[in-house]
């Protein structure tokens, strides 16, 4: 069974029809199940289901570029975010990738808890670390951090104070984060981003 993360041809097997089911990107034939699809093979081992994510479906961004993401999650080492468009031209990541920043590629200094930097709902600017299979982002470095941010007691947008601190523009509640020097800057894009709910 060809699990791996290879790359496959159309035509290639992947596997006995017996053992898994096809999904998307395969087809079945005689018993045995084939890429119908450049692409990597996904065996989804809940429903033993194996499916082909074609090479062009796979959102292209590339190290060094730097993106706008939108934190998801925080967990107690690992930020999780939607990577949403460049920031160089405003061009929206197909597929809204996923995209993790490390605890230890957070900020230039030592992060002691994520949540002091950041709150699920901010724009961040990040650099792309590597881009396949999984994407990774680094907030360190000038410009990069939160971008924008909303207030966790009211959800009004927080504004930049001179010490770099926020604060809520209706109810004057001070938060913290590893704030960008762009923060307030709205992200150049084509259109809004509006990912797909999680
Ligand atoms: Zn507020």
């Amino acid at each position: 069974m060809k699990t791996n993360k290879g790359l496959v041809l159309p035509g290639e097997q992947l596997g006995n029809a017996e053992e898994i089911a096809p999904g998307r990107g395969t087809y079945e034939y005689k018993g045995t199940i084939y890429a119908s699809v450049m692409g990597y093979p996904d065996l989804e081992s809940a429903s033993k289901t194996i499916s082909v994510r074609a090479l062009h479906e796979i959102p292209h961004v590339s190290e060094g570029d730097v993106v706008y993401a939108r934190v998801e999650e925080i967990k107690s080492m690992l930020l999780v975010t939607t990577v949403l468009c460049s920031a160089a031209n405003g061009r929206i990541v197909p597929g809204y990738p996923d995209g993790t920043v490390h605890i230890s590629k957070a900020k230039d200094s030592y992060v002691d808890r994520l949540e002091k930097e950041f709150a699920v709902g901010d724009m961040i600017k990040a650099r792309i670390l590597q881009g396949y299979p999984a994407v990774k982002l680094t907030t360190q470095g000038p410009g990069m951090g939160v971008v924008s941010a909303r207030c966790q007691e009211c959800h009004a947008m927080l504004a930049k104070l001179a010490d770099n601190k926020l604060v809520c523009t209706r109810c004057g509640r001070r938060e913290e984060r590893l704030v960008s020097s762009d923060y307030g800057k709205a992200p150049p894009t084509e259109e809004t981003p509006t990912p797909p709910a999680a």
